[in-house]
């Protein structure tokens, strides 16, 4: 491979709105037959809505978004900001926690009025031997078979109810998904939401059911990416997040969205700067080109 033709094929990739960390990436993009796509903020634009809010019986609306909204206020969690902001805009200024704990890939905890919070995912509370009643068990299954992700809250140890929220498909994400087929790449769509709402999304975007990690805590996402490397496939990991970066820094090609945290970008060999996932086939179609020139 002379370095003059990597260096004209990082120029491209450059004006593509791909950053090319070194010219040998180039090389390792040609292997590649599988990507692995995150799915919250990678194939979903991340920005989140709170959509229903079901109190507990004998608990107030109010008082179960005030408690969420205030003890999410202290997460950076794309959930977190849906659920502070749709709190405050109907229960206005929200208190101050003490106490506060990130359970990362689980949800949070805090101490509020002298009340131990837990608000996240149902398997949290499970976790925490708090039980969901059944009428709360139905309309969190309910909504996950409408394709949203089920937050639940505890406090003192009793269930106060769930809030859902819900996220958008890229617009662009279902052609890019096409692309790579016509690539013969084989998309996966790896998320640490539950396995309902990520087959809905996959089923939008056109990846197989089969081909869908759901259910993965952020250290399970390394493995799952080690997994297919075990089967011998050439891994391509697209990724935006914070718990996204070990498994971009494991993937034989670490694709980081701009758009996303700067710990994701630095693990990642390249950086897609425009955020829409059609890059990713740009990146692979340039790399091919470009070592097709070279030989
Ligand atoms: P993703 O792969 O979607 O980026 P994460 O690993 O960050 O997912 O989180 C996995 C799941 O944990 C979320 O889908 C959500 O159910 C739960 N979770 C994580 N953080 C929070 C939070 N701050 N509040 C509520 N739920 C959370
Ligand atoms: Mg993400």
């Amino acid at each position: 491979a002379t370095p003059t033709a990597l260096l004209v094929g990082t120029g491209r990739g450059a004006q593509l709105g791909i950053l090319v960390k070194g010219p040998e990436v180039l090389e390792s993009t040609r292997r590649v037959d599988t990507v692995v796509l995150d799915k919250t903020g990678t194939v979903t634009a991340g920005k989140l809505s709170l959509v229903d809010v079901v109190p507990a019986a004998g608990v107030e609306r109010a008082d179960l978004l005030r408690v969420a909204g205030a003890v999410e206020n202290g997460s950076e969690h794309p959930i977190a900001a849906a659920i502070v902001r749709g709190a405050g805009a109907e229960v206005g200024a929200l208190p101050d926690v003490t106490g506060f704990r990130n359970r990362e890939g689980l949800g949070v905890t805090a101490e509020l009025d002298g009340r131990e919070v837990v608000v996240g995912r149902p398997r949290l509370l499970a976790e925490l031997g708090v039980p969901l009643p059944a009428e709360l068990r139905s309309a969190a299954d309910a909504a996950e078979q409408a394709g949203r992700t089920v937050v639940a809250v505890a406090v003192d140890g009793e269930a106060h109810g769930l809030l859902a929220v819900t996220d958008t498909v890229k617009p662009t994400s279902a052609a890019a998904v096409r692309e790579l087929r016509a690539l013969g790449l084989r998309p996966v769509l790896l998320t640490g939401d539950n396995a309902v709402v990520a087959r809905a999304v996959a089923a939008e975007v056109g990846i197989d059911a089969a081909d869908v990690v759901a259910d993965v805590l952020p250290s399970e996402k390394v493995d799952a990416v080690r997994r297919l490397q075990a089967e011998g496939r050439v891994v391509a990991m697209v990724g935006d997040g914070v718990n996204d970066a070990p498994a971009l820094a494991v993937a034989d090609l670490g694709l980081a969205m701009g758009t996303g945290s700067d710990v994701a970008i630095e693990a990642g060999d390249l950086t897609l700067v425009r955020g829409d996932l059609l890059v990713v086939a740009d990146a692979i179609r340039l790399s091919r080109r470009t070592l097709g020139i070279i030989k």
